[in-house]
């Protein structure tokens, strides 16, 4: 029997900062319910193999459906909101994280799993707080990627994965975390791969 769903090797577990996402030459629109916290943000639960690459919207037969998350939108709205324009109530972005990588991970959690699952783990890592005990708070100073990164995994246990983008000003900032996550979506584990940086030696991490 055929399985439409593919198999994966591990998830990475992506958090933005969303005063890197907003101060970029595109900028961003706050959702309907108004600013979100100064908090990182969930991006996505994304499946992927272990040589860097990645299946991708894998079920066009499974949408997504919203009556079967309706208990968890308003922790989503708060742990999980989209800052693209136009400004949204973030069913676009959640759809689009489904349907494109939610999807792929179909033999291990239906879509209410997946969503539950993304919100515990945003639970399980609190970038801010593991960070400000490091001494990096958003500021207007610069820190190295080293002592981030170091951060990070005396925080958690595990190595990062950091990707940088460049604020309006061209200066390389902190943008998003990756920390990856065993099949079942429940376990930290080291990466087998980690992505791309384009991260500076010297990055900002810019209030919001
Ligand atoms: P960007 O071009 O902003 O780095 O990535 C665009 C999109 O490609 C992301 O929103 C994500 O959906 C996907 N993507 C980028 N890098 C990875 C990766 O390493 N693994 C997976 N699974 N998806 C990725
Ligand atoms: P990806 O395809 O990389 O998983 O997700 C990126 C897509 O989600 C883009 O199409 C982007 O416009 C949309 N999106 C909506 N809200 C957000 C947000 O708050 N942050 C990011 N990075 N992408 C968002
Ligand atoms: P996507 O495929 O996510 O729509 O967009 C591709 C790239 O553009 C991603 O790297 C995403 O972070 C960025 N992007 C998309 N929409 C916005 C936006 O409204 N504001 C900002 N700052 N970046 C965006």
């Amino acid at each position: 029997v055929l399985s439409i769903s593919q198999e994966f090797d591990f998830f990475y577990f992506v958090q933005q900062w969303p005063g890197a996402y907003c101060d970029t030459k595109q900028s961003c629109c706050y959702p309907k319910t108004g600013k979100p916290s100064a908090d990182f943000s969930i991006h996505g639960l994304w499946p992927n193999y272990n040589d860097g690459s990645w299946p991708s919207n894998c079920d066009p037969d499974s949408v997504f459906d919203k009556s079967q998350i309706s208990d968890l939108i308003s922790n989503m709205e708060k742990d999980w909101p989209s800052l693209s324009c136009p400004s949204s109530n973030g069913m676009r972005f959640w759809s689009h994280e489904w349907e494109k990588h939610g999807t792929c991970a179909e033999s291990e959690l239906d879509q209410r799993e997946y969503f539950e699952t993304t919100l515990k783990l945003k639970q399980k890592v609190n970038l801010l707080r593991i960070l400000k005990n490091a001494g990096i708070e958003p500021d207007d100073g610069f820190y190295t990627l080293e002592s981030i990164s170091e951060a990070i995994k005396e925080g958690t246990g595990f190595t990062p994965g950091i990707e940088c983008n460049r604020d309006s000003a061209r200066n390389s900032q902190l943008y998003q975390v990756y920390m990856c996550v065993d099949t079942s979506g429940s376990n930290l584990i080291e990466c087998p791969v980690l992505p791309r940086s384009k991260c500076g030696e010297q990055i900002q991490f810019p209030k919001f």
